[in-house]
Order: C-alpha cells, then sequence, then structure tokens
C-alpha cells in the first residue's frame, strides 16, 4: 500500500480511478488531508490533478496539492472546508487528468525512441494537459531528425504496447538496464521501493507518474518544433492530437 504519510494513494495502483470515498483527518485553508486520495500531487514533470470534495451537500473545489509532512489537497479559497472527521467523495476532473495521462505516456514513447534510436539521455522536461517538452543530451540535430523521431513515436503508438506498472525493491529496480533514463538518477537514497512504468518493448523507467493503459490510447503524437538550448540541451516540443 503506497502511503503519504496518512493519506492512501490510490492513484499508484489505479490510474482508472476517478471517484472514490475518503474521511477528512485535517483541514485548514493550507491545506486538507484525507485517509484515501486519488489526486496526484505533482512530479516528475507531471502538474497536480484539479477534482472536487463533495461532502453534505457542498462541494470544496481542490486546485493542486502539496506534499510535506503530510499530502494536503488545497482548496478553493472561495469553498467551505469539510472539517476532520467528515466523509467526502472525492472526484478528479477527468478530461485534464486523462489529458495529462496521454501526454505523460507520449513523452514515455518519445524518451523510449530517442534512447533507443540515438542513445541520449533526458536532461529535463515538463508537460500541461496536451503539450510538453523534453530536453535530451544529443550533441547535434541529424538531417530529418524531426520528421524520424515523430514517425517512430507514431509506429510505437500504432503497436499499441502495453504499459505496465509495478513496484520492485530498490536493488532489484536498479539491476534493470537502462531503468534511469535521466542523466542524473533523481530517485532518493531513501526510497525502498521504486515504480516501475514499462512501455513493454520500448522503455522501462522509474517513475510516479499517472499513465494510460497502452500506447494506442496515447493518440497522434506531433514533434511541434525541436530547438537548441545550448550544449547537452536539444529541446524536443510535443503535442498529442486525436
Ligand atoms: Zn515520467
Amino acid at each position: 500500500m503506497a502511503m503519504t504519510h496518512r493519506t492512501e494513494r490510490l492513484e499508484l495502483t489505479d490510474q482508472t480511478l476517478r471517484a472514490w470515498e475518503a474521511v477528512v483527518l485535517d483541514s485548514s485553508p493550507e491545506g486538507i488531508v484525507l485517509d484515501r486520495s486519488a489526486f496526484y500531487p505533482g512530479g516528475g514533470g507531471q502538474p497536480p490533478d484539479h477534482g472536487v470534495l463533495l461532502w453534505q451537500g457542498v462541494q470544496t473545489r481542490i486546485a493542486g496539492v502539496r506534499k510535506g509532512d503530510d499530502l494536503y489537497l488545497l482548496p478553493d479559497e472561495n469553498d467551505p472546508l469539510p472539517p476532520a472527521g467528515t466523509p467526502v467523495r472525492g472526484a478528479i476532473q477527468d478530461d485534464r487528468r486523462t489529458s495529462l495521462m496521454r501526454t505523460h505516456s507520449g513523452l514515455h514513447v518519445l524518451c523510449g525512441v530517442v534512447f533507443r534510436d540515438y542513445g541520449c539521455l533526458v536532461t529535463g522536461g515538463n508537460m500541461e494537459p496536451g503539450s510538453a517538452r523534453m530536453d535530451f543530451n544529443l550533441p547535434e540535430v541529424p538531417p530529418g531528425f524531426k520528421e524520424a523521431v515523430e514517425a517512430a513515436c507514431n509506429a510505437e503508438i500504432t503497436a499499441d504496447r502495453r504499459i505496465d506498472v509495478r513496484t520492485l525493491p530498490r536493488a532489484e529496480a536498479f539491476e534493470i538496464p537502462g531503468i534511469i533514463r535521466t542523466a542524473t538518477n533523481l530517485v532518493p537514497a531513501d526510497v525502498e521501493d521504486v515504480r516501475i512504468v514499462d512501455i513493454v518493448g520500448l522503455d522501462t523507467q522509474a517513475d510516479g507518474g499517472t499513465h494510460v493503459a497502452s500506447t494506442q490510447q496515447i493518440g497522434r503524437l506531433q514533434v511541434a518544433k525541436v530547438e537548441n538550448k545550448g550544449r547537452g540541451f536539444r529541446r524536443v516540443r510535443i503535442k498529442i492530437v486525436e
């Protein structure tokens, strides 16, 4: 059971979950702590979920999540706060989350293709729903790179590869060849269990984000732009379209 202190993290094991029952453990304008939550708190380039808590006929909109000594859901300042002890129904804004899942999985396809075809590691990245950028330590951009990468990514999407999530003990996880695709290992030293996101046959990464179940669910990937951001930083901008 994946916990962030007192909160059981439901989204880490069920990425399709959009609504659930929970109880408020703590409540203040600085954040609401639930016993169970499917709100992705942000991390690994994926921004936090938006959503709502429904309780006693009112709603508290959640505009973000903050990780501290607990997982704090950030309430809209105009909405009432559910007191500690209140049973609530949590719900994730589906269009935003689903778009982020497609975008995040699209970035892993990009990452897998660039590593396989050009041997490059990732030096940075970020995403919004439907668009993203990733930086690679590519010394120079070969002719036709943009078109070749886009075609190769869409071939992997069409192949409809399964995207599996599993958790492994740290030592076992780091025995997987190429498990760390970033130029530096960002998994903190005190993490005992490592969550693995595996695009079967293409890309295996240590990752805490939310992903679609197979590559076809990503939709079509466009390489919008390739930019030179200086030594070691070739920035690839992608868009996810239907
Ligand atoms: Zn990721």
